[in-house]
C-alpha cells in the first residue's frame, strides 16, 4: 500500500491516522514471507522538518528451521517508529545521503509513503539469523537425511562419532599440509 502523505506534509502538526492492512507480504531476499496478513494502525505526525510515523503491526512469518529444514512459523508483534524527512527542507541532506544497506526502495518520495517496503525492512530486522524450529530440534541424520525428531534412523549408532572423526582427520591433514 502506498500512502500520499500531501496533505499532513504541507500542515505543520497535523496528525493523521490509517489502519494497517496488507496482503501477506513476501520478499525472498530479505528472507521475508509472510503466511498472514500485516495488519495493525499507524498516526502520522507532521513535526516541521518530519513527519513522524508511530504505531505497530502484527503477523505470522515463516522461517526454515536451520538443522531439520523444515518451516515453522512464528508470531511478530512489532512497534513501527520511523522518521521522513519532508522534502524541500532537506534536500541537499537527502541526496548526500547513503541509504541503509537493508534499505533497497527509497520509502518516502514525492510525499508517497511506500507502507509495504516500510513493512518489508521492519519484518526483514526480526527475521533470526539462527533459527530453530524448537531448543531441542534433533535436525537431520547426515547420513542417510532423516529427520531425527521423527525417530531414529537405521544407521549404525557410531555413524556419528565416526563421521566427526574423519572430519577431524581431514582438518589435520590440512593443517599439516598448511604446515609443510
Ligand atoms: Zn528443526
Ligand atoms: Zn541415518
Amino acid at each position: 500500500m502506498k500512502l500520499d502523505l500531501h496533505e499532513i506534509a504541507s500542515h505543520l502538526g497535523k496528525r493523521i491516522h490509517s489502519d494497517i492492512d496488507e496482503p501477506p507480504i513476501e520478499d525472498a531476499e530479505s528472507g521475508v514471507k509472510c503466511v498472514k496478513p500485516v495488519t495493525g494502525e499507524i498516526t502520522f505526525n507532521n513535526t516541521g522538518k518530519h513527519i513522524v510515523a508511530r504505531g505497530h503491526f502484527e503477523t505470522t512469518i515463516e522461517i526454515e528451521c536451520s538443522r531439520c529444514l523444515k518451516p515453522y512459523t512464528i508470531d511478530l508483534s512489532m512497534p513501527i517508529e520511523e522518521e521522513l524527512q519532508i522534502p524541500g527542507h532537506t534536500i541537499e541532506v537527502l541526496e548526500e545521503q547513503e541509504l541503509p544497506e537493508d534499505e533497497k526502495e527509497p520509502l518516502f518520495v514525492d510525499y508517497v509513503l511506500d507502507l509495504t517496503e516500510l513493512l518489508r525492512q521492519n519484518i526483514s530486522v526480526a527475521v533470526p539469523i539462527k533459527t530453530l524450529c524448537s531448543e531441542e530440534c534433533k535436525g537431520l541424520c547426515p547420513h542417510c537425511g532423516k529427520d531425527l525428531n521423527q525417530g531414529p534412523c537405521g544407521c549404525p549408532p557410531d555413524a556419528e562419532e565416526s563421521a566427526f572423526s574423519a572430519l577431524a582427520s581431514l582438518l589435520e591433514e590440512e593443517e599439516n599440509k598448511l604446515e609443510s
